[in-house]
């Protein structure tokens, strides 16, 4: 252990000491307060957790601290209290497992509400279940607990919540959310599961927010649905939650001491006026702090923003041409069956026939051009291909296995990588974690050192090794295109579609990009590029595929297709066509 791992050790203990010793000393509004503290603390520290990555703004909180509650005020009198709080972890998680199936399709505005809806529908059920069938709409808790024992129990839940938090964010299930909450079409061509790492988070914040309501429950002595669903908490944890920094792990603490403090006043003197202010509060924070405290002070202290990225300079930026991927040779040995076939694809959009009845082969090894005018269906060929959207008609099958109905992140997980006509990187990541999301959800996945190594080798390969700690959002485009690739890349792919990855480079920078395209055929990797640089795909191409208005038009090699009337005529828009 260095000396200040040691000292920042030793500091953490004597916190805790100091933290845990408060109720030895303090009683009644003080230990009231800490109490305060403490738990909004792990609901704003829990909701950041799953809506801090995501950006998925759950008004539910109130629903799992309410169900939390609640599970108390019903096992109290039978169980022991170790035995309710797990009780109500697993009530937490099944209910969060429910609504999350539910609702973590809907995105934006949708969500908000209906996780707000949700608390409300809870607190309804509830009250209809006491008062008609358990008789009466409130209960009193006997439970034999102090307020110094729940106190320690939430400091206790606190440790956990910011423990798991940690866990978390270094996991992969951490980097899986960030990739969502930046780009989810990016994340399932990632090969990422959205669904369930959304679901996966969402159940772990529940659980916390449920176990917390669950230790809280004897404050109240009297509970009813009113008191354990009131719906001002979840705003509560949302603003403390918002106002500390909800992209950090310990942004929403420093949000929870001073508007706790300041809603406790608020709350003591202008108590009829409380719900405006809180809504004042609100709006003031989402338009001065957009990024909360830790943003401020990240913006305020360059150092700090240096150390969070840990700048460091490495190899000089060049195009490094050397395979570092381990499947290459595996994939030289295959045979020569087709690796992926389409079979009468078609998919509309609307009245709007945008591929129809798309036919061809890609055999292995090659690069196969897909070209046509504007509009002509190849971004929705790709699309259909990499499981971005389904076909209405037709199968598609890779390495002789149908993938038609497959989604996207199953599809990336088999091997068909791809980059996006407008280039789509994850611009809050640095360079190196943009590469690590296409190697961490494949196969066995590669996590850790061995996944910076390979991520930083990927970077050399398409000329950014200098830039591995850049965050993507400040690349030119160029240099985007290029993480883009290098991300598709890591996916260890057979195939790799590129939708116009050669438009917008400059003379030699296209010569560079030629280059790597045909290495990366040697190595063994099948190609389909949509291009529209003619020098490109004559120099590049085995075969053309010539589309127009979503159907093939001709197929051969370039220079005979490139000399096709129907062919020149689709491009020139000949009139008396
Ligand atoms: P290309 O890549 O060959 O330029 P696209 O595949 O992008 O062409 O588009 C083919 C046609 O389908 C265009 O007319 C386009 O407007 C339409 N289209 C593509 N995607 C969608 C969509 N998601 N919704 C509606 N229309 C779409
Ligand atoms: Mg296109």
């Amino acid at each position: 252990m260095t000396s200040r791992s040691l000292a920042s050790t030793a500091a953490a203990i004597v916190l805790v000491a100091a933290l845990a010793s408060v109720p030895l000393f303090a009683s009644g509004y003080h230990l009231a307060l800490g109490i305060s503290l403490l738990y909004f603390t792990v609901l704003a520290t829990a909701w950041a957790m799953f809506s801090g990555p995501t950006h998925y703004i759950s008004l539910a909180t109130a629903a799992f601290f309410g169900i939390g509650a609640y599970t108390t005020a019903v096992l109290t009198d039978f169980l022991p209290w170790p035995v309710v709080i797990l009780a109500a972890m697993v009530v937490g998680i099944l209910i969060a497992l429910v609504v999350g199936l539910s609702t973590l399709r809907l995105s934006g505005i949708y969500f908000v509400i209906f996780s707000f809806g949700l608390a409300e529908l809870i607190r309804q059920i509830v009250t209809w279940y006491e008062v008609n069938i358990a008789g009466s709409i409130g209960r009193y808790i006997f439970a034999d607990t102090t307020t110094e024992g729940i106190y320690w129990r939430l400091l206790a839940l606190a440790g956990m919540v910011l423990g798991a938090g940690w866990l978390i964010r270094h996991s992969r299930l951490g980097l899986a959310v960030r990739v969502i909450g930046q780009d989810e079409m990016v994340a399932r061509h990632c090969g990422i599961d959205t669904t369930r790492a959304k679901l996966v988070l969402f159940a772990v914040s529940a659980a916390f927010m449920t176990v917390t309501g669950a230790v809280m429950a004897p404050r109240w002595t009297y509970l009813d649905p009113m008191i354990a669903f009131s719906p001002v908490v979840s705003f509560e944890v949302v603003i403390m939650a918002l106002f500390g920094g909800a992209g950090t792990l310990f942004g929403p603490l420093l949000g929870v001491i001073p508007l706790v403090l300041l809603f406790d006043v608020l709350g003591a003197y202008f108590p009829n006026y409380f719900s405006i202010l809180l809504g004042l509060v609100f709006i003031l924070i989402v338009y001065a702090l957009p990024r909360g405290v830790v943003g401020l002070l990240q913006q305020r202290l360059p150092a700090l923003r240096r150390a969070a990225l840990q700048v460091k300079m490495s190899a000089p930026a060049e195009t490094v041409m050397r395979p570092v991927w381990p499947r290459a040779a595996e994939r030289m040995a295959a045979g020569d069956a087709p690796v992926l076939q389409l079979a009468n694809v078609r998919k509309s959009f609307g009245g709007l026939v945008a591929v129809d009845d798309l036919s061809f082969d890609l055999k292995r090894g090659e690069i196969l051009g897909l070209i046509g005018p504007n509009g002509s269906g190849k971004t929705t060929a790709l699309n259909l291909i990499s499981g971005a959207i389904l076909p209405d008609a037709g199968e598609i099958s890779l390495e002789g296995r149908p993938i038609t109905l497959l989604p996207a992140h199953r599809i990336a997980q088999r091997g068909v990588a791809r980059t996006f006509q407008l280039v789509r990187v994850l611009g809050e990541s640095s360079c190196r974690e943009n590469v690590i999301a296409g190697m961490a959800f494949h196969g066995p996945g590669l996590w850790g050192a061995a996944a910076d190594a390979r991520a930083d080798a990927l970077l050399a390969r398409v000329g950014l090794g200098d830039k591995a700690d850049t965050p993507a959002g400040q690349l030119t485009y160029i240099d985007q295109k290029r993480l883009e690739l290098a991300r598709a890349l890591a996916l260890d792919p057979d195939v790799l579609l590129l939708d116009e990855w050669l438009a917008g480079l400059n003379p030699s920078e296209l010569q560079v990009g030629i280059a790597l395209v045909r290495m990366l055929r040697e190595e063994g990797l099948t190609i389909i590029i949509v291009e529209h640089v003619m020098d490109a795909i004559r120099s590049l191409c085995d075969r053309c595929v010539v589309m127009n208005t979503g159907r093939k038009i001709a197929e051969g090699p370039p220079s005979a297709v490139l000399a096709d009337r129907e062919v020149i005529r689709a491009y020139l828009g000949d009139a008396d066509d």
